[in-house]
């Protein structure tokens, strides 16, 4: 793999190179930081390497990014891990419009999904000068006034300090376990501060809830350094280009991420590894010791979802995809960039997967779908949730049809609809309503991802195969890495087929009661 991945790195250089009059920023000037805009040439040396060889170009496609360097440094003290961080971004203003500030989102600081924990923002430096963060919204955003406004195209760097305390054993009511520390493993969502969302409503300050996701942000590189105990087997959005022994027994691991829009972290000195290969990615499922029927369940069936996920949306652009058997609390799995996390109530001895295996594959396939549809695709989580949650969910139909076989899929139609019509009984809020509607997680499932998923079998059944499939492949190529809106994607559709399909989408999508005669 080494030889492998040096060749691409060189034909990369040689590549950006050639191309370096567009890799600069022209249209920006740099100011303050004549190191900036190289940063950025730079950045793409590392960043190649996460890429599959195929994808390699579309990292100098995308143009210039906001681009975070992180340091972690993960310490195990008998009150619990201990974080501290510090980070470099180099944000770009790519919004069309002038800056008169940044925010920044404390996704730990606002409990709910993320438990009982916090993170705190300690430094922050914008183009070497201290700035005070204005801490807003409970704490879970901070306002950066900026001294003179930041017009479009040009750059500043932002440097911080942060440190975070992560909460044991789920605590808190409504822990997802994904800011946790629970059976030996860390997981460490939103660790550091990460860029709001900004678009033509401005800067994204949206509240979350005790279901649902919370995070909406946009497109970045990562490069980060992750310092923790040797025994620590850590897995992490992207791909790892080195691991340096330190002194007192440590060891700083080095990823590289490509453009994602997150970067998640775990460890734990209790976890095994299998490896295969799908086309030009490389599939880790790492497993808890004893679990090594469940790891190998989890990476075949991973393998089948990756093979039949880039025929039918188009190509994984990333080198690495990674499996996490994890302790969840009550969810079944949850994603994120070039991560799934699978709850350990899923994985047993050989027997027991046998009769768990449907849902298992649900699961697994629907939060493989989610690498395409919220990792590459974007969308708005809090005011358009549907997009990513009943995509996947019918991708997962997708997967038990041609994996599984038809009855696997009419059996996920029939689950669809008990838990549409009973989730339907007690909201009358629309699919695509925004998160705040829809009460609870049993409700948020059942309208969005149930309902979402009986709208795309109509959909299809409507367009047929080829069109249907077409304008999937249509929607990632148009949007990725990016972020679609609910009218993009029906326009989409409608352009593709050349068809109205008003009627459908006023049905399914925008009554506030659909009509159960659907179903007939
Ligand atoms: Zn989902």
């Amino acid at each position: 793999m080494r030889v492998k991945l040096s060749l691409i790195l060189i034909s990369a250089l040689i590549l950006i190179l050639l191309l370096s009059p567009l890799v600069l920023p022209s249209k920006a000037p740099v100011r303050d930081e004549p190191a900036s805009a190289p940063a950025w040439t730079w950045a793409l040396f590392s960043q190649v390497q996460a890429m599959t060889p195929s994808a390699v170009s579309e990292l100098e496609e995308i143009g210039p990014i906001p681009q975070y360097r992180l340091w972690l440094d993960v310490s195990f003290t008998a009150d619990g891990p201990r974080l501290s961080g510090h980070g470099r971004l180099d944000y770009i203003n790519n919004e069309g419009v002038a800056l008169n500030e940044l925010y920044l989102r404390l996704y730990p600081n606002g409990g709910l999904t993320y438990g009982s924990g916090s993170l705190s923002l300690d430094r922050v430096m914008i183009n070497g000068k201290p700035v005070k963060p204005l801490l807003e919204l409970g704490e879970t955003a901070v306002r950066l006034e900026l001294e003179e406004p930041l017009l479009p195209g040009e750059t500043l760097v932002l440097e911080m300090d942060f440190s975070g305390e992560v909460p044991r054993d789920f605590s808190g009511p409504a822990s997802y376990g994904i800011y946790d520390y629970t059976g030996g493993m860390l997981k460490l969502a939103n660790w550091f501060p990460i860029l709001a969302a900004y678009d033509e409503d401005g800067w994204h300050l949206d509240p979350f809830y005790s279901w649902g996701d919370a995070v909406y942000s946009e497109t970045a590189l990562f490069e980060v350094r992750i310092t923790a105990p040797a025994e620590q087997m850590v897995v992490a959005t992207g791909t790892e280009l080195e691991a340096v022994p330190q002194e007192g027994g440590r060891v700083t691991h080095h990823y590289v991420s490509g453009p994602v829009r997150d970067f998640f972290v775990a460890m734990s000195p209790e976890l095994e590894r299998l490896t295969s290969q799908v086309g030009e990615t490389v599939i880790n499922s790492y497993y808890l010791k004893g679990d090594e029927a469940g790891g190998r369940k989890a990476l075949e069936m991973a393998m089948a979802a990756l093979e039949l996920f880039n025929l039918r949306f188009g190509p994984y652009p990333f080198a690495e995809l990674d499996l996490l058997e994890t302790p969840l609390p009550w969810a079944g799995g949850v994603e994120y960039p070039g991560i799934v996390l699978i709850s350990d109530k899923l994985y047993g001895p050989p027997e027991y997967l046998a009769r768990k295996e449907p849902f298992f594959a649900m699961i697994l396939s629907h939060e493989v779908a989610h690498q395409w549809w919220y990792s590459l695709v974007g969308n708005d989580v809090i005011r358009e949730p549907w997009l990513d949650e009943a995509l996947a969910t019918y991708s997962s139909g997708i997967y038990a049809q041609e994996v599984s076989g038809e009855a696997a899929y009419q059996e996920l139609l029939s689950g669809w609809w008990y838990n549409y019509h009973r989730a339907r009984a007690q909201v009358e809020a629309p699919i695509t309503a925004p998160l705040e509607q829809f009460h609870n997680n049993s409700i948020y499932y059942g309208i969005v991802y149930c309902g979402g998923a009986l709208f795309y079998h109509e959909l299809r059944a409507i367009l047929g195969d080829e069109v249907f499939f077409a304008g999937l492949q249509e929607y990632l190529q148009r949007f990725k890495y990016g972020v679609a809106t609910t009218g993009e994607l029906l326009a989409l559709f409608e352009e593709v087929s050349g068809r109205e399909l008003d009627e459908l989408y006023n049905r399914w999508l925008f009554a506030p009661v659909n009509m159960v005669s659907a179903e007939a």
